[in-house]
């Protein structure tokens, strides 16, 4: 008999993988998952860490680290991304490699969980420094990725380029005959190399669509709601530019470089061109620029996290005066963060479901890859809108059925669905 995990007291500080498990925890107390299964999932499978050199402009050498973190891929090949950051840690991509796997079974498409990612910031190098290290890290990862067995896509601070180079760098390492049955070993790729229409914005697009399923399940009008976004990278820049198809205002922006306010409304289209100009939100001429308390204490309709982990906490929570909050970043709202909202009232779009646009798409990618097929892009969203919608009202039934909330919710989908392979199939041996 597997021994009882215990969880630590809420008010605790946790590390983010804590903070992932207490939540595995919680999913797993409401539906009474078989202990043996929950101390599996407690952990990922595999933990692969390289250290690997590459040649920097000026012609010196350096080191760099990267991880693959392999979590679980019972339900299909091991799926997640890889993140380029200064503060990429085993912790964290432990935690995110076990999001992915809760978000794919509750998506219910066909894979498992994995995140990667190396440390460093990628701002310090040139395009051509970081397509060394992209390849240097795809080559040490060898045989570790595969289109059946493991296959990455962009996260923070990895666009498209990234996973073009991944790709071709896999392709060049496996047999001439072979070469195109790889080209799925990524997703998130450009469209000219194989990627998917509507797969830059589905992060962003499926966001909103958990919004419009919220607005819709709670009578919400939309048009003319307030929000605010903290970071304005490809998630937050694309769901606040679909947001305003909604009549829904900007009011509030915070990246890397700062954070700005216009209780009249910021314009997305525009602060996408000044970013794409200026690096960040920082110094953007129509708005005034605001604290981080200023920028956590405007008050909101909608919160939109699209940035770091643990960034609604004891501290920011009290802060915060919203009804929503939808996490387009992963793991944005520490325990405590989360108990503090939930006691005002506040909603949460949890991220495995609000931010499961990315990985739905990149399975359509993955799709079209075995197929050879180019699906249009308004079969994409609609099949996207659909998946989003399913996923919505499975959580909304079981939060209803077991009087949970959103994120248990999930959860207990996600759980149920993996346990129940578990017992069909068996431990080996
Ligand atoms: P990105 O690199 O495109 O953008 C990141 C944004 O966060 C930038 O605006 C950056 O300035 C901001 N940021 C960085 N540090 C910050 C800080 N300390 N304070 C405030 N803002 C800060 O990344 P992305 O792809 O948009 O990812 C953002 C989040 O969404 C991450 O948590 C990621 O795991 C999650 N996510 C991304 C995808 C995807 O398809 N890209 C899918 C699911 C989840």
């Amino acid at each position: 008999m597997a021994e009882k995990p215990k969880p630590k007291p809420a008010a605790a500080k946790h590390s983010v993988f804590e903070v992932a498990q207490h939540q595995l925890y919680r999913g797993a107390e409401v539906i009474q998952l078989d202990p043996s299964v929950r101390t599996i999932l407690s952990q990922p499978k595999n933990e692969l860490i390289v250290n690997f050199p590459v040649r920097m402009d000026n012609g010196e050498y350096r080191l760099f680290k990267g991880y693959r973190i392999q979590h679980n891929n019972l339900m299909g090949p091991y799926k997640g991304g890889i993140r380029y950051h200064h503060e990429v840690s085993l912790d964290e991509v432990k935690a995110l490699a076990s999001w992915m796997t809760w978000k794919c079974a509750l998506l219910e498409i066909p894979f498992g969980g994995a995140k990667g990612g190396i440390k460093f910031d990628p701002r310090d190098h040139s395009q051509a420094e970081l397509e060394r290290i992209t390849r240097r890290f795809t080559h040490a990862l060898g045989s570790n990725i595969g289109p059946d067995y493991d296959i990455p896509a962009p996260d923070m601070g990895t666009n498209s380029q990234t996973m073009v180079w991944m790709m071709d760098t896999y392709m060049n390492s496996t047999l001439q005959s072979n070469k195109n049955a790889m080209r799925g070993v990524v997703t998130g790729k450009s469209v000219t190399s194989g990627g998917s229409l509507g797969r830059e914005k589905a992060t962003g697009q499926g966001l909103v669509f958990a919004i419009e399923n919220w607005a819709e399940e709670t009578g919400f009008n939309l048009d003319g709601a307030t929000y605010s976004l903290q970071g304005f990278g490809n998630v937050g820049s694309f769901a606040a530019r679909i947001l305003s198809r909604h009549g829904a205002v900007l009011v509030s922006v915070q990246d890397h470089t700062g954070a700005i306010r216009n209780s009249e409304g910021i314009h997305p289209k525009r602060l996408v061109n000044y970013v794409a100009k200026n690096g960040g939100v920082a110094g953007y001429p129509g708005a005034e620029a605001v604290d981080r308390d200023a920028f956590f204490g405007t008050p909101v309709d909608i919160f939109i996290p699209a940035a770091l982990q643990m960034q609604i906490t004891a501290e920011t929570a009290p802060l915060m005066s919203t009804k929503l909050v939808v996490e387009g970043a992963n793991g944005p709202t520490d325990l405590e963060g989360e108990r503090i909202l939930l006691e005002k009232g506040v909603t949460f779009l949890p991220d495995i479901l609000a931010n499961a646009g990315g990985v739905t798409v990149s399975y359509f990618e993955w799709l079209q890859n075995r197929r050879a097929e180019q699906w249009s892009e308004d079969d994409v969203d609609a099949r996207l809108r659909a998946m989003m919608q399913r996923a919505y009202n499975t959580m909304r039934r079981i939060r209803i059925e077991k009087s949970t909330d959103n994120r248990t919710a999930c959860y207990a989908h996600a759980l149920n669905r993996i346990q129940a392979v578990y017992h069909e199939r068996g431990i080996f041996p």
